[in-house]
């Protein structure tokens, strides 16, 4: 579904580049686990699979076609969840979600049909009046979730959903995370929570400093390295230092 090969990414003044020569092979309906330490180039990454930064260096195919010049092509079948809301807090969760669908073109009776799938995949129903600056911090997450899922993605990616979120939400988000990918959407999740990765993702990948340090399934990586869990073989790939 996604094949990347020697990626390359520097962000301008930076002297070292945030992806460097990355190459991996992300399997259709999959749900790919992406880790790495603060810095390790994770959003990067994610921001050009999703065609909102270029591929500077390298090849990168998503559904059979290459992004570089099929951005706009991509995006319609691909959707960015990033850690920050995507929507207009004055705006009640309705407006929004009516705002976001007419910018993708989505009118009339399709429009009405996928803020209503949208809403109860998400779990906003009873929020669907409220302004959206006033909703919980779970809710907004969902919410940008929400946004995300307006153009039925195929390929899904989704940054940190869960970080700083209550219980709740937490376990809603995990859960509709399993039932999108069992529906077929390929899934990119990046996160912190180690146990969160082990349970949910299919494949994982390591990035440390921008580099894919290890690929393959739990039980693979932990037979490669002799490690007795994700949390052990993490530290000892990238060590024990701060990266902030
Ligand atoms: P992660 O998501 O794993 O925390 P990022 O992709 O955000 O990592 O960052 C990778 C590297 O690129 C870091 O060294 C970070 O400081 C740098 N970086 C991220 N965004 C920018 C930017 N907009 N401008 C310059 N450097 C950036």
């Amino acid at each position: 579904m996604i094949d990347i090969q020697q990626l390359t990414f520097r962000y301008s003044r930076q002297a070292v580049p945030a992806i460097a020569d990355l190459s991996v092979r992300v399997r259709e309906g999959s749900l790919f686990g992406l880790l790495g330490p603060n810095g390790s180039g994770k959003t990067t990454l994610i921001s050009i699979l999703a065609g909102l930064l270029p591929v500077q260096g390298g090849r990168v195919t998503i559904g059979g076609d290459e992004l570089r010049g099929n951005v706009s092509r991509i995006q319609r079948f691909s959707s960015l969840v990033p850690q920050e809301d995507v929507f207009y807090p004055s705006l009640t969760v309705v407006e929004n979600l009516a705002f976001f669908a007419g910018v993708l073109g989505i009118e009339g009776a399709e429009r009405q049909a996928r803020m209503r799938e949208v809403l109860g995949t998400t779990g906003l129903e009873r929020a669907r009046a409220m302004r959206a600056g006033r909703l919980s911090g779970g809710m907004k997450r969902r919410l940008s979730i929400a946004v995300g899922l307006l153009n039925r993605p195929k390929v899904l990616f989704l940054d940190e959903p869960t970080a700083g979120i209550d219980p709740q939400s937490r376990h809603f988000i995990l859960e509709f995370v399993r039932r999108v990918n069992a529906a077929g959407t390929t899934v990119i999740y990046t996160s912190h929570y180690m146990e969160e990765v082990e349970s949910l993702c299919d494949d994982i990948g390591i990035l440390d400093e921008g580099r894919l340090l290890v690929q393959g399934s739990l039980a693979e990586l932990l037979a490669g390295a002799a490690a007795a869990n994700l949390d052990a073989l993490f530290l000892g790939l990238t060590k024990t230092a701060l990266r902030d």
